[in-house]
């Protein structure tokens, strides 16, 4: 690729312009391209949630995998969940983790801590002396119950100076649940989980935020009433955030099929939660993008909706999937997705501006597992036609994707 194909996207500043270019220059001879067209630098995007499965799970992804699927779909930070095999509850849990990826990863990992010791909502996690080496403190994959446990979290995260981004999930109101409790449950005779479980626990973690002046951030937001109570926290100056992820704002449940690739948890909710989380990324009340990349084994995603593991992998389809569904649709802006996949959780998080990627917005490619770095195959996005090719990512000044020719 000559450098002079290259034009720098989402920022109009000359000295950004400059830098990006500079930076790419090195690596631009090694990027395959066509001579007649051009191509696109983005900022490096930031997944604040990710299940890399390393320490306890390498079946389903390690940590090289992981970083390998992250950096082909353009992103050069990842922010990693603990439940692993240990708990990153302690600094000796959490080193089991931290030496992999100082071995396998391509770009920067940044670990969650555990809220609670084994993520068992019993007793808290040694959060002081995880502090200074984890991004966060979660307890993602399951909600933590009791409202007293949340409150010392929250309390100690705020003298700390950390975020506690929460799972918010009542378990009570699950019922053996597993996709969303709507018209498609109904008429396949499927037990659904409902919006209930899951914004009753933003609502009660919403007044502890506001109670203790916690930073708060809540996981994976897929429900209209999850966004109008963000919503009205923001407005009373609760210190929170939120994410949601690329399914929701793209699939509903009549989008269902009777395939494990359509189950994850929170579940794909109905048109209305879908059209709500649009509007709360047009009004600001929705921060971020998170994949919530949860990759399983081929197996454990192979059992139907009700017998399938919950999640489904999502590094490497993001961009492409946002860009051709809500960019090129007119939905949301260029810029506007740039922030929420870039720039956003890094400001939330302290994450620092790194890196970039180098994309053909052009091209179309259909989503094929072949195609997937990450260990994990199973998204309901399969055989999608979408547009926009990642040729290269830079992560720290070093190349950590480069497409084969
Ligand atoms: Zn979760």
């Amino acid at each position: 690729m000559d450098i002079s194909q290259v034009e720098v996207l989402a920022s109009e500043e000359s000295e950004v312009i400059e830098k990006y270019l500079a930076e790419f220059a090195p690596f631009a001879e090694s990027v395959p391209c066509h001579p007649d067209k051009t191509y696109y630098i983005l900022p490096g995007f930031c997944d604040v949630h990710v299940h890399f499965r390393e320490p306890g799970f390498s079946y389903k992804e390690t940590i090289k995998t992981g970083t390998a699927a992250a950096a082909h779909g353009g992103y050069t930070a990842v922010c990693t969940m603990p439940n692993l095999d240990p708990v990153p509850d302690s600094l000796l849990h959490l080193k089991a983790q931290t030496d992999i990826i100082e071995r396998d990863a391509r770009i920067p990992v940044y670990p969650y801590g555990a809220i609670t010791r084994g993520e068992k909502g019993e007793e808290l996690s040694d959060m002081e002396a995880l502090a200074p080496k984890a991004i966060a403190f979660s307890d993602d994959g399951k909600g933590v119950q009791r409202e007293e446990m949340m409150y010392r979290a929250m309390e100690q995260a705020k003298s700390l100076g950390k975020i506690i981004a929460a799972h918010c999930e009542v378990n009570e109101l699950l019922k053996g649940g597993y996709i969303h409790d709507g018209a498609y449950a109904a008429a396949h005779g499927h037990r659904g989980i409902s919006s209930e479980s899951e914004y009753r626990e933003i609502e009660r973690d919403l007044r502890i935020a506001k109670e203790t002046g916690a930073a708060f951030h809540v996981c994976h937001v897929s429900t209209a009433e999850s966004v109008e109570l963000i919503r009205q926290a923001k407005a009373e100056g609760v210190d929170v955030t939120c994410e949601t992820a690329p399914h929701y704002l793209l699939l509903d449940d009549k989008d269902l099929r009777e395939s494990g690739d359509f189950k994850m948890n929170p579940p794909l909710r109905s048109q209305r939660d879908r059209e709500y989380l649009i509007i709360g990324i047009l009004d600001g009340t929705i921060d971020m993008i998170a994949t919530d990349h949860a990759p399983h084994s081929r197996e454990e995603k192979s059992r139907g909706l009700a017998g399938s593991a919950f999640g489904i992998v999502g590094l490497e389809t993001a961009f492409p999937l946002l860009y051709t569904r809500l960019v090129n649709r007119g939905i949301v802006s260029f810029r506007k997705l740039i922030d929420l996949m870039a720039v956003n959780p890094r400001k939330r998080f302290g994450i620092e501006t790194d890196g970039f990627s180098v994309w053909d917005l052009a091209a179309r490619e259909v989503i094929y597992k072949k195609n997937f770095l990450s260990k994990g195959k199973s998204t309901p996005f399969l055989r999608e036609k979408v547009k926009g090719v990642n040729l290269c990512t830079v992560a720290r000044g070093r190349v950590a994707y480069v497409k084969s020719k």
